[in-house]
């Protein structure tokens, strides 16, 4: 391999070299029993996944939309409903709203974290509340890129107001808050296992952590089509929402090396974070956290900065990424849900100057030495072309 040759933004190539045979064994199982649909990895990883996070309960689903769709379909939320949730976030955390019928209200973000804003918060349910044409009825905090929202004000703010707290860790398992790991901050917890996110599977999947037993005995009716105890007995309309057995298996393999890879994310985190503070605006922590560092998101200065250092780093062959370009509520499917004269200014400003830099626990320290001298010299070049204009 040359010096240049192009980074990976992800590599699950490398990632199989590594954790391949164990990959294999487990599927290899699975192909053997052929319990394709419901087979024994899906509780076994359950279990796994609430022991971690110290969860009551675990249930696997199909991807982390569908754990959102059944998580607010468990609580019955419905046209006239309001369900207040950050306005920079992935669409799957207000698409579910919308498809309830219900109506995502959106919320500004605090401008160093990135996330869900109190203040914001409280001031959107107080104007619905005035308006009097919505019932407010639950949020969605998103524990965005890694890192905790914050969950004790969401908390406090959500009891006195009588509304139901959800968790959309989909970006963060593995992350935690006040020394626990994230799962039992909301009266439900939304994980995803796309491959790009920290625990990534093979294909989709998701998972909903609560510590209440009769939410998780409906969240696994809900996921199979609303079944009771007896088969084909049908007490609720659910769907299909159920987690591959196959997926189980490879995500099982995986959680043997998570650990691992949350140490060596977060070696990366300080490497970038002692190289380039400096010369850009590197993430800053949620006080009293661990990050599980699914994205490392640096702000510059304005649009025309932010895309000359993509571009350059994309001549060294450094990738990077926008998450996210826009604000849901500039979003034409968002648009019309949202009054035009209410601005979140931190979220309409920051796609314009944010830029994540790869972050994989794959790279080698070669390749993280690699990106820092990129922006280093991106930076030099930009100096002298301010010093000669
Ligand atoms: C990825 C993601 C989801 C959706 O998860 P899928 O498994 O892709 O359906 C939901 N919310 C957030 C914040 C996400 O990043």
């Amino acid at each position: 391999m040359t010096d240049n040759a192009p980074i990976a933004f992800l590599d699950l190539a490398r990632q199989q070299e590594r954790l391949g045979p164990a990959i294999r064994a487990r599927l290899d199982t699975v192909l053997r029993h052929c319990r394709f649909v419901m087979g024994p990895e899906v509780e076994e990883l359950e279990q796994r996944l609430a022991a971690y996070c110290g969860a009551a309960e675990a249930v696997g689903v199909s991807s982390g939309t569908d754990a959102l769709l059944m998580v607010l379909m468990g609580e019955e939320i419905g046209p006239g409903d309001a369900v207040f949730l950050p306005a920079f976030t992935y669409t799957a955390t207000a698409e579910v709203v919308l498809l309830l019928g219900a109506t995502p209200v959106f919320v500004d973000v605090d401008p160093a974290t990135f996330q869900i804003a109190p203040d914001s918060l409280r001031a959107r349910i107080a104007a619905v509340r005035s308006a009097g044409e919505l019932e407010p009825r639950a949020v969605i905090g998103v524990d965005l890129f890694g890192q905790p929202a914050p969950w004790d004000v969401l908390r406090e703010i959500s009891e006195n107001e009588g509304l139901v707290l959800i968790d959309d860790c989909a970006q963060s398992f593995g992350g935690a808050y006040h020394g626990r790991k994230l799962g039992r901050e909301a009266v439900a917890t939304t994980l995803s296992f796309f491959p790009s996110k920290p625990l990534g599977g093979y294909g989709d999947g998701g998972a909903i952590l609560t510590d209440d037993p009769e939410r998780a005995a409906l969240y696994r009716s809900l996921r199979t089509h609303g079944e009771g105890k007896m088969r084909y007995e049908v007490l609720r309309i659910g769907l299909n929402g159920r987690l591959d057995t196959l997926q189980a298996a490879v995500l099982l393999a995986k959680l043997g090396g998570f650990g691992d890879e949350l140490r060596r994310r977060e070696e990366i985190a300080r490497a970038y974070d002692a190289d380039l503070g400096n010369l850009l605006g590197v993430p800053a922590r949620v006080a009293d956290s661990e990050s599980a560092w699914a994205v490392y998101a640096v702000l510059l200065k304005d649009a025309a900065e932010r895309d000359s250092l993509q571009a350059a780093l994309r001549e060294s062959g450094v990738p990077t990424a926008i998450y996210y370009p826009k604000p849901l509520h500039w979003q034409p499917a968002y648009r019309e849900h949202h009054d035009d004269s209410v601005s979140l200014p931190v979220a309409e400003a920051l796609g314009e100057r944010i830029l994540a830099l790869p972050i994989h626990p794959e790279l080698t320290d070669a390749e993280v030495a690699r990106v820092i001298a990129a922006v280093r010299s991106w930076r030099e070049q930009r100096e002298v072309e301010g010093a000669v204009a």
